[in-house]
């Protein structure tokens, strides 16, 4: 037999019930989740929905299993974690490895196991509860963010060459948008190696590479070869010219050399798709040159502020269409950069502190709740 391990790390629910990503990742370590619970309270209470903070995942290695293998895991998963979780105690959603599909097998167990049909975990199919846009969301809300950051600034997205890393569920939605934007991708990314195109990524090729890479999981290798691109082996995408860097894929995936490469090349705006991919002597780096950078708690919280629509939606036994749900969460996106702006803004016009922001802003509302709510 095999046997994995998995965890659910609840961290704060003083703002509303636990809530965050579950991750399959072979190397996934009950102190990964911590800090990526940790952040996810901020991050939560950044969206300004009623939702706390909770990270989970097993070390479970989806690669190259069959669908019934995987469908066989996270039934086993959900046997343990149908006893923590429900639609007011906490509500898993995707992550690394985890998408619609694993949500899909979890649902059923979870529904199976409880005999109710509740919205215990969001990122569901559009068929069975699950939001309009939810998929879309997170890599769609940083580029809603990125227009706020550049709008503040003076700036527009259309005609920036970005360099995007990583290739999953963020990657490909922020590259669409930033395309939809007439934006410039010029790279993407997987732990293989980086395609590369000062052209940029044309919306055919983009299908090319979702097809390739969703439904067969093909590589970025494969993929470059197929759509004609150069293939960087064993390198990242920050080497490559740019106004704009994305960094989508995984945390500490761009350290302090990467931000001197970037900005000796031209880069002017970091967003953190992915949770924590800068190091903090990136992030500093990034700072001290006058560098936009937005974090991770404030840029990619779109992919959440979804899952809190979709737990509304399901509480009100409603489907929204996919209009509203992009207008709301247009709309959370631009109170975040607000709030960002409130917290980590200098009022006299220069540039906004995003990290210093979104730190101070999160960190008030969840100290608040739990201060009003006394000592437990
Ligand atoms: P996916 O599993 O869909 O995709 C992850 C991508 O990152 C893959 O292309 C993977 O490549 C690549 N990757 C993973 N590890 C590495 C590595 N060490 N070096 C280079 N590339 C790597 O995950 P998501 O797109 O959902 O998540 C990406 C990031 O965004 C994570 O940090 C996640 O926590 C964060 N996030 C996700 C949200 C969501 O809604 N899904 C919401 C908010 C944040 P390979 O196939 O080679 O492993």
């Amino acid at each position: 037999a095999q046997v994995n391990r998995g965890w659910r790390v609840q961290f704060n629910n003083a703002i509303g019930p636990y809530k965050g990503g579950l991750r399959f990742d072979p190397g996934l370590t009950e102190s990964v989740l911590k800090f990526l619970g940790f952040e996810q309270c901020f991050k939560n209470a950044l969206t300004g929905l009623p939702i706390g903070g909770a990270k989970g995942g097993a070390n479970f290695d989806p690669k190259g299993r069959s669908d019934d293998e995987i469908m066989r895991f996270c039934q086993a998963l959900m046997n343990q974690l149908v006893h923590y979780i429900g639609p007011n105690r906490d509500i898993p959603a995707g992550d690394i490895g985890v998408g619609q599909r694993e949500i899909g097998y979890l649902f059923g167990q979870y529904r199976t196991l409880t005999r109710e049909f509740v919205g215990a975990l969001t990122g569901k199919g559009v068929s069975f509860g699950g939001s309009e846009l939810r998929t879309e969301a997170t890599g769609y809300g940083v580029l809603y963010f990125v227009k706020d950051m550049l709008d503040r600034a003076g700036g527009d997205v259309d005609g920036q060459r970005i360099a995007i890393s990583g290739a999953g569920n963020v990657a490909l939605h922020a590259a669409e948008k930033a395309i939809a934007l007439g934006a410039r991708v010029v790279t993407l990314s997987d732990s293989g190696g980086t395609m590369h195109d000062a052209d940029g990524l044309e919306q055919e090729q983009l299908e090319t590479v979702k097809r390739m890479k969703q439904d067969r999981g093909c590589r970025i290798e494969q993929v470059a070869e197929e759509v004609g691109w150069d293939y960087r082996k064993g390198e990242t995408p920050w080497s490559a010219e740019c106004d704009i860097a994305l960094p989508c894929a995984t945390q500490n995936e761009l350290d302090s050399d990467d931000a001197k490469a970037l900005i000796d090349n031209g880069c002017r705006l970091v967003a953190e798709g992915a949770n924590m991919p800068c190091t903090a002597d990136a992030v500093d780096r990034f700072q001290d040159k006058g560098v936009l950078y937005a974090p991770g708690k404030a840029a990619n919280a779109g992919g959440v502020a979804v899952s809190g629509l979709e737990r509304a939606q399901n509480a009100q036994h409603l489907v929204w269409t996919r209009n509203r749900v992009d207008d709301e969460l247009q709309k959370i996106m631009r109170d975040i950069h607000d709030r960002c702006e409130r917290h980590g803004g200098n009022g006299d016009g220069r540039p906004v502190n995003y990290r210093r922001g979104a730190n101070i802003a999160g960190f008030e509302k969840l100290a608040d709740a739990m201060i009003a709510q006394g000592v437990l």
